[in-house]
């Protein structure tokens, strides 16, 4: 854990360092993730509905794209109920699935969407309200591709310590938020640098939301960082990345280390149960 700590701060952030911003510190060397012959990042939204036209960018990533069948039948983990949420690293299953989660948002690749249909897999999408609601077209996109969008507050703030009212408002406006943009019924909520304390939990009991999740594993510039010596996946593992310039290098990162891993990307969603 501490080794991957040192690498982490930095460059992934997710070891709980407030001072690492990783939904909005920009990748400070995609470039080197990013093939040089094509040299277009291509940063621009699109909304879901637009053409795609064949991308040399993204070529190189669907070439590598791992193959998965579908993952096995949910043995769900019953969710225990108040008077606070859950928290979890990873999701005690006994299956061969892992989960890919994405955060924040701010970067939007019209490559992307592409991505993620090509891949055919689940992933959850912890989303910062603002700015999915100034994209929905992306987002949308990316529901369509296999995603499923999940409460990551308004402002991104650092929650640990702060009062119930700030923690409780942070939660429940997101996802008032999320819900009015995107029409879903947001369930899950994950705290900002992987930070909390009893009240976060408590605020997300009361905005009706399920359950909080941190991560086992980070990916950041088409590197995965693993949690233990083993550099390898685990069964119920939660693997988090970001909307970054590196978007198509960490996805075909994670995936690779998935499938390398024996295991079958599965949706979070569908691994819980809980009382309606
Ligand atoms: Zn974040």
């Amino acid at each position: 854990m501490l080794v991957v700590c040192v690498f982490a701060i930095g460059m992934v952030g997710g070891c709980g360092s407030p001072t690492v911003d990783p939904g909005h510190t920009p990748a400070s060397s995609h470039a080197t993730s990013t093939p040089s012959a094509t040299g277009s990042a291509k940063p621009t939204p699109v909304a879901a509905s637009s053409p795609l036209p064949p991308d040399p960018t993204l070529a190189p990533y669907l070439a590598r794209l791992p193959h998965f069948g579908p993952p096995p039948t949910p043995q769900p983990v019953t969710l225990p109920t108040g008077p606070k949420a859950p928290m979890y690293h990873r999701l005690p299953v006994n299956q061969p699935v892992a989960f890919l989660t994405m955060d924040d948002g701010q970067t939007q690749l019209s490559d992307a969407i592409p991505l993620m249909r090509a891949a055919h897999i689940p992933f959850t999408m912890f989303l910062i309200a603002p700015v999915a609601a100034r994209n929905p077209g992306f987002f949308r996109g990316m529901e369509a591709a296999g995603g499923v969008i999940e409460d990551h507050t308004i402002t991104h703030p650092e929650m640990k310590g702060k009062s119930y009212q700030f923690q409780h408002r942070e939660v429940c406006d997101a996802r008032t938020s999320l819900e009015h943009t995107f029409g879903k019924t947001m369930t899950f909520f994950r705290p900002p640098y992987g930070d909390y304390d009893t009240t976060t939990l408590r605020a997300v009991h009361d905005c009706g939301l399920r359950a909080a999740f941190d991560w086992s594993e980070t990916v950041n510039n088409g590197v995965v960082y693993y949690q233990t010596s083993t550099h390898r996946i685990q069964p119920g593992d939660i693997i988090l990345m970001h909307f970054r310039p590196a978007f198509l290098a960490d996805v075909t990162a994670a995936l690779t280390a998935i499938h390398n891993s024996g295991l079958t990307p599965a949706l979070l969603e569908n691994y819980v149960s809980f009382q309606p």
